[in-house]
Parts: C-alpha cells; sequence; structure tokens
C-alpha cells in the first residue's frame, strides 16, 4: 500500500485519534488483521475486526507487547499510553474504505473476478500467463470475501501494472460493499452455479448481486453457451454501456468461438476470432480447465494484447495448489509445502504459517527457497526484500536453489547454502541435516520442488488421513454462534483430538482463544505443553503415578472421588504448591467416575475447608444421552441433581466456581443450560445431531496400488470369500485393518469413492490392504481412493457396521499419516 499518516488514515475513515503524542507524525505502510502476521516493525496498523465469534480487540495487549502501536478499533476498552488508538463505529467498514482509497490512487487496468467456481484458478493462470509481461499484483490465495477483498487491495503499490482480484459473495448486499473497493474495468463472471445459494432466492437473483461488481467496467468477459445468463448479461451491458466479450465453445458464430479437441492427457482448442483462428494446447481435459482457459484466453483479448504470444504459456499452465500443506517429515522435522507460490505476498503468509507451527521458539526454522520469478522488482531489491522477511520470519537456515539467489548471496544474512538447482540439492541430500526442525518449501513451479518435498517426508505408507483445520476452525464457531458470548469452551482433544491429531489441533484451538482443553491422560497434556500450549488442560483420568507431571506441568485434575483429593492434595502439599485448581466431577447418571451422593460432597467440602491447598475451579457432570429424545426425561433429571450438587459446593466458598455438563449433542439439544462452560467433543470434528451446518475436517484417503483382472472362476482375498459372477477388475489398496478400516466394511458391507463412483470393498480385509471391486469403475493404478470424507461420511460408515462415528475416527491408526490443510 501507498504510506498514509495517522491524521490520513483517520480522516478516510472518520476515525477519532487518541493517545501517544510522539507517536503522531508516523506513517503506516502496513494493514493487518490476523495477529499471527506480525512480525516486526513501527510502520504497522492493527485493525480489531469483530466477527460473531471472535473479536480482535482480545489480541490488542499481546500485540502492544510485541511492539504494534497503532491500533484501529471500534471498542474503547484497551488504553495504553504507548499506542495510538483510532476509534471507528465499524472497524470491518474503515478497513474497506481505506483500501477504496488505495485503489484509487492507481491508473492500471484492474480486472475483477467473480462467479461460482474457478475465480482463483482464473486468477492464478492469468498471472502465470502474463508475469512476463506485466508486473501483477493479485488477490493473495483466495482472498475474496468481505475482509479478503479489501487486504487484496490494499497490497497495490507503485510498481504495479496490472491486477487481478476476485471477488466472493455469499449474500445479497455484500456486492455493493465490495464494488467500490475493486473498481474494475474489466469483469470476468466465471460461471453461475449452485454453490452458495442458501441465501438468495433464485439464480437470477444471484447473478445479478454479482454483476453490480461490473457496474462501471469498460468490458466485460463471459460465457455465453447459458441462455439465461447471456441474456441477463447482455441487458446488464446495455443498460451500464459495457462491452461484453462473449465466448462460447457450442455457437459458431460467437464473436469469439473455441473449438475443443480432447487428446490423451492434453487438450487443443482453436480459437475464432477478429477472422482469424489461434491455436492452443493446455496439458488438462476436465470440463472446469477448459472453461477456465478460455476465459483466460477472452481476457488476453480484453486486454488488448496479441493471442499469438500465448500458446506455449498456456502448455506450461499448471494445476493450482489451493492451499497449503502441512505435513510430519523425517527426523520429527514439520514440514510446510508452498511450492505452487512463490510471490512476496504469499511469502508473508507461509512464514506465518511455519511460525505458528514451530513447536517452540528456539526451534530451528529451515526455508527451502528457489529464485524468485517473474515480480517485476529488480533482483537486487527483490532479494533484499525477501531476505528482510526471512528474518522478520526468524528463519535460522536458508536453502537457496537455483543460479539468482545464489548470486545476491550477499544481500542475505541468515546462514544459507545454495545449490545450482534442484538436482544438485537432491544429489547432496542428507537425512541427517534435518532435525527436529520447521522447515517451509517455497519454489517457483519449474523448480519442482515436490521432489524435495518428497525426501523430506515421513514415509510410512500412502495412506493418509488428511485434516482441514480451516473446517476446524468453521465447526468450533457454529457452536459459539449457538452459545452465549460469556460462555466459556472447553475443547476435548483426548485419543488424539478424536484421531485428528492433538498438537496442530491444540495450537488452532489456543489461537482461537477457547477456554480450556481436556485430555484423558497426564501424558497427552505434557506433550501439549511441550509443545508451546499454554491453554489451561484439564485431565480427565490423572493417575496416581502421574500427579507429579500435572503440577508440575500445570495441568489440572478431575477429582471424582474422595481418595483421589486426599491423594492429590497431599502431592500438592509435598511440591510446595498452594490454590492449585481443581474440577469435581459429579456422577448424576452415568455410573462411571463421580461423586454420586451428597454426602460424599460434604465430605468434600469438610477436606478442602482444613485444606487449603486445592481450589475448586469447576463442578461438572456429563450427560449420558443429550443426543437421544427418547432419553429427553433422564437427561433432564440428571440437570436437577448437577444443579443440586453444584448449588451446594458454590454455596460454600467465596470464590465462583464454573458449572458444566454439555457435550456437543446437549449444546445443540439442551443450549439453555450452559452455565458458565460447555464441553466440546464430537462436533469440533464434524459430526452434528440436529443438523447444524458443519464441515467434515478428515478424508481417509490412500491409492490403488495395483490393478487385476479376474474371471468368474476365480476369487479374491482369504478364504476365497470375494466371489465374482463375471469377469472383473480389482483394485489393491494399501490400507487394512491394522490402519483402522473396519473387519466387518469387507465382503461389500462398506464401499470406497473412486473416480467420482462407489465401489464395493472385495472380500476379507486384511491388516494391511483391502481389494475393491472397480469393474464398473474407471480407475487405474495411482488413483485416489477415498473411504471417508466428502462422499462417504462418517456417520454413515458408522451405521453400516452398527457402531459409532467416535470409534471410526479414534480407530484410526497411528501409523497413518496425519496431513494438515490449511487455507
Ligand atoms: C468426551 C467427553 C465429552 C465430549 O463429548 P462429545 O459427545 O464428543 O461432545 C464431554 N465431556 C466428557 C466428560 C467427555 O469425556
Amino acid at each position: 500500500m501507498q504510506a498514509l499518516s495517522l491524521a490520513q488514515i483517520s480522516r478516510i475513515t472518520e476515525g477519532e485519534l487518541s493517545g501517544n503524542q510522539k507517536l503522531m507524525q508516523s506513517a503506516i505502510t502496513s494493514i493487518i488483521t490476523d495477529s499471527r502476521q506480525f512480525q516486526r516493525g513501527s510502520d504497522v496498523l492493527f485493525i480489531a475486526l469483530k466477527g460473531p465469534v471472535n473479536n480482535g480487540h482480545d489480541y490488542i495487549p499481546d500485540l502492544i507487547e510485541k511492539g504494534v502501536c497503532f491500533f484501529l478499533v471500534s471498542e474503547r476498552t484497551v488504553i495504553n499510553d504507548d499506542a495510538i488508538f483510532i476509534l471507528v463505529d465499524d472497524t470491518t467498514l474503515a478497513l474497506q474504505k481505506l483500501a477504496a482509497f488505495n485503489r484509487h490512487l492507481f491508473e492500471i487496468p484492474v480486472i475483477g473476478i467473480t462467479g461460482s467456481n474457478g475465480k482463483t484458478i482464473i486468477k492464478e493462470w492469468l498471472h502465470d500467463l502474463l508475469s512476463a509481461d506485466f508486473r501483477i499484483v493479485r488477490s493473495p490465495k483466495s482472498y475474496n470475501s468481505q475482509v479478503g477483498v479489501p487486504l487484496s487491495v490494499l497490497l497495490m503499490n507503485n510498481e504495479d501494472e496490472l491486477a487481478f482480484f476476485e471477488a466472493g459473495i455469499s449474500q445479497p448486499g455484500e456486492m455493493p460493499k465490495l464494488a467500490p473497493i475493486i473498481d474494475p474495468q474489466i469483469g470476468i463472471l466465471t460461471n453461475i452455479g449452485d454453490a452458495h445459494q442458501e441465501f438468495f432466492i433464485s439464480l437470477e437473483q444471484k447473478l445479478s448481486e454479482k454483476l453490480l461488481l461490473f457496474s462501471n467496467c469498460e468490458k466485460l468477459v463471459c460465457r455465453a453457451d447459458d441462455k439465461l445468463v447471456q441474456e441477463q448479461v447482455s441487458s446488464f451491458c446495455a443498460k451500464n454501456n459495457i462491452e461484453p466479450v462473449f465466448w462460447s465453445t457450442k455457437n459458431d458464430k460467437s464473436s469469439l468461438y473455441f473449438e475443443v479437441g480432447i487428446l490423451q492427457d492434453s487438450c487443443q482448442i482453436e480459437a475464432h476470432f477478429d477472422q482469424k483462428r489461434f491455436r492452443f494446447r493446455i496439458p488438462f481435459t476436465d470440463d472446469s480447465a477448459i472453461e477456465n482457459a478460455c476465459h483466460c484466453f477472452a481476457t488476453i483479448t480484453a486486454l488488448g494484447l496479441d493471442p499469438a504470444k500465448f500458446p506455449d504459456r498456456f502448455e506450461k499452465l499448471h494445476p493450482v495448489a489451493m492451499r497449503l500443506e502441512i505435513k510430519q517429515g523425517i527426523n520429527n522435522c514439520i514440514l510446510i509445502n508452498d511450492f505452487y507460490n512463490s510471490d512476496l505476498n504469499s511469502f508473508n503468509i507461509a512464514l506465518t504459517v511455519l511460525n505458528q507451527q514451530a513447536t517452540n521458539v528456539d526451534q530451528e526454522k529451515i526455508l527451502i527457497l528457489s529464485d524468485i520469478e517473474q515480480t517485476g522488482v529488480a533482483d537486487e531489491e527483490l532479494y533484499t526484500r525477501v531476505n528482510q522477511l526471512i528474518t522478520d520470519g526468524k528463519i535460522t537456515r536458508m536453502i537457496g536453489i537455483g543460479p539468482k539467489i545464489a548470486a545476491y548471496k550477499k544481500v542475505f544474512s541468515v546462514p544459507a547454502i545454495y545449490f545450482e538447482n534442484t538436482e544438485k540439492f537432491i544429489l547432496g541430500f542428507q537425512r541427517k541435516d534435518f532435525q527436529s526442525s520447521a522447515i517451509l518449501i517455497k519454489g517457483a513451479r519449474r523448480f519442482r520442488f515436490e521432489q524435495i518435498s518428497a525426501l523430506l517426508q515421513q514415509k510410512a505408507h500412502q495412506t493418509v488421513l488428511e485434516i482441514n483445520l480451516n473446517a476446524l476452525v468453521n465447526n468450533l464457531n457454529v457452536f459459539r454462534k449457538k452459545l452465549k458470548p460469556s460462555t466459556k469452551i472447553m475443547v476435548m482433544v483426548k485419543a488424539f483430538s478424536y484421531g485428528s491429531g492433538d498438537v496442530e489441533v491444540a495450537r488452532i484451538l489456543q489461537y482461537q482463544k477457547v477456554d480450556y482443553l481436556a485430555v484423558a491422560v497426564a501424558d497427552e497434556g505434557v506433550q501439549l505443553r511441550n509443545a508451546g500450549i499454554t491453554v489451561p488442560i484439564i485431565v480427565m483420568n490423572p493417575e496416581q503415578d502421574s500427579f507429579q507431571n500435572i503440577i508440575r506441568y500445570n495441568l489440572e485434575p478431575n477429582i471424582y472421588s474422595f481418595e483421589l483429593l486426599r491423594n492429590f492434595s497431599a502431592s500438592v502439599s509435598l511440591a510446595g504448591s498452594h490454590d492449585f485448581p481443581i474440577h469435581i466431577k459429579i456422577d448424576t447418571g452415568m455410573n462411571r467416575l463421580g461423586f454420586k451422593h451428597e454426602d460424599e460432597l460434604h465430605s468434600v467440602l469438610e477436606f478442602l475447608k482444613s485444606n487449603q491447598n486445592l481450589r475448586i475451579q469447576s463442578v461438572f457432570s456429563h450427560l449420558v444421552g443429550s443426543d437421544e429424545a427418547a432419553l429427553d426425561d433422564f437427561t433432564r433429571r440428571q440437570i436437577q441433581k448437577f444443579e443440586k450438587a453444584a448449588d451446594l459446593l458454590r454455596s460454600s466458598f467465596p470464590h465462583s466456581i464454573d458449572r458444566h455438563i454439555l457435550n456437543s449433542a446437549g449444546i445443540e439439544r439442551f443450549t439453555e443450560k450452559q452455565y458458565e462452560m460447555v464441553r466440546l467433543g464430537i462436533g469440533l470434528y464434524g459430526v452434528s445431531v440436529s443438523g447444524l451446518p458443519l464441515q467434515n475436517i478428515g478424508i481417509l484417503k490412500s491409492t490403488i496400488s495395483q490393478v487385476k483382472t479376474i474371471d468368474e472362476s476365480e476369487s479374491v482375498g482369504y478364504n476365497r470369500k470375494g466371489q465374482v459372477k463375471r469377469e472383473s477388475r480389482i483394485a489393491i489398496v494399501p490400507v487394512g485393518y491394522a490402519d483402522g478400516l473396519d473387519r466387518k466394511l469387507g465382503n461389500k458391507n462398506g464401499t470406497a469413492y473412486i473416480n467420482g463412483k462407489f465401489a464395493p470393498i472385495i472380500g476379507n480385509i486384511c491388516m494391511d490392504m483391502l481389494m475393491l471391486d472397480i469393474t464398473d469403475v474407471d480407475a487405474e493404478s495411482g488413483d485416489t481412493v477415498e473411504f471417508f470424507g466428502p462422499h462417504i461420511s462418517i456417520k454413515e460408515l458408522a451405521a453400516q457396521i452398527g457402531t459409532i462415528p467416535y470409534e471410526i475416527l479414534t480407530g484410526i491408526s497411528q501409523r497413518v499419516k496425519r496431513v494438515y490443510l490449511q487455507e
């Protein structure tokens, strides 16, 4: 962004400026809304956004401590003499106004992209096609929301020659806010599908809302093959004096007509345009890739560029990796793969993720970086900036790959070694050079860093459980929205976070400011503490021999019996601690752990009055059947008993004691009994009893190792259980019951999803493998197979074999690699 003074910012946002006079003359050159993105700098403004559940103001004290001085806020609550505050009514609106201001400082062509699908891919491909000729600024990743759009537009600065920004909306009223920020001269309407339809009454309404982005455009690129869309866009263009750039693959009379021929693994496209023909090829064959490529071609013509320059570049288009991947590496390393993006903006995001994933501040942070291509900045300046980012991102060692980066050795201040190309690095690769480090792999596409990632990745086997951390946060927020803002949330991360991997999940939860985490045994808690988790942690099953660790690592025990109380108190005295927080569990009907009778509670009270080394932090109970309507009377009786016991404890102490009884289904069905805290478990991991809009967080997937054809005289697997009635194709997949796939799913009780179809599991499931009947599925070795995920829900799978989703999730064995995705 263009540097702005504080006075300018408060004028643009109509805010009220206050705070430290000495700092008033400072200029702001960067804006953040995510506190994790702060690395360094005295010129950063933090805008405290308030979502339905998260409040950016909560992060201000932390940021002040880290050295941030400038804040744009809508609450007066935080006052600090060392900082400057600009107070506005609505911080999101203020961010949008700043972005619109920044946008109009520049006269370069701005291209706005909206539509249901393909926005990010078209934007990335246009960048790849045009970055040799222009210095381009574009939305990072798929930043296209009410917050993402202004943050993208704020990236525009003097050096840019061309801009691509995407806009996404999910309900009416959103586009009028985004349109003046992007204010494009050329528009691209990708397509109109059913995505995000819930808030629109019809496709027409959704289309007319999306078109609002283009009201001031000179040209609008649009596919003309859908009659309704074509008509609506035509009349919109006529009304607003816009030149439509229609294209078609069906109508050869269209002013831009594409003739598409599908070959083995590429496709040939001939563009008929302006009485001329241009032929190009793309390395894809699917319909959406073809549509996206045609949009790119049409945009090139709309920009007035000569299409004859582009065939080579179309042929080199790559699939777009939309998300960065976090993987377990060799020798206890953690890997962050971001090798399809090497521009400076996405660099900052990746460094943020690296620091968030690094287990502690002292951990070695390695960056493997290729030459950075096509940024339009002179090399020396480019690498000087990169060095600054790397230094701010606390990288401790760099491996530079490529002739350019090596040529600018002198500008790097981090310890580094250089290689001429990826092959040279691979030749000299030694596993022992990478130990317990956090490694960010970032390179331009042609360096093919996926080869490096393959070397550094822990090789267990090809079966992975992919965990989508964004979906997890979504689910957390769905539950938060149901609760009062003051209600605390404890998240159950016991049993390896229901199988999804504890440390990574706990880290995200810590950032999302959940109030408590709960583990089953002390060891799980110690592991979290060692990974830098500072949130209070409750241990559900505190065993005698773990008391020392509980005390040392600041874990908080669940106290469920008098004996446990006495023993734990003795350990606390021995350790010289006092006021140690404990949680009292009441058994209201589960007949598992907990105090059941009132006289037991009286003994607890008496004991605690004479032993002041413990303090009751909370009292809780667990519902037996909160998910089952038939048990609602029983649930209400449990709640009554709980209230009685809680009242007794709470009235016996002067300090406050939190109450909690609701688990996930309880939160959904007995929301009003949230008291001071709730305990969220399975809901976070995507399972709802009442149809909440939760997202699936996990995909269990593998790849086909081999395919063979058998005839009806043959059989498949142990004991000849897999019988066929016709000549059949059988796929062998390296997942077995030792990976946690229940043996009951064998013999056609279970299916897998491959290339758009379902294939039954044939024969008995083996320890490390199973076989699928793929006679009716077009699949071959190397293809991906889903066992649960978006196409096979965990709930259905559980029902098929008479168990519950909990068992499926926690049953996936530790040898199945967990891979984390984050947008
Ligand atoms: C596991 C557990 C929960 C969470 O239950 P869900 O049904 O997964 O939400 C809550 N409370 C206690 C005591 C638990 O052990």
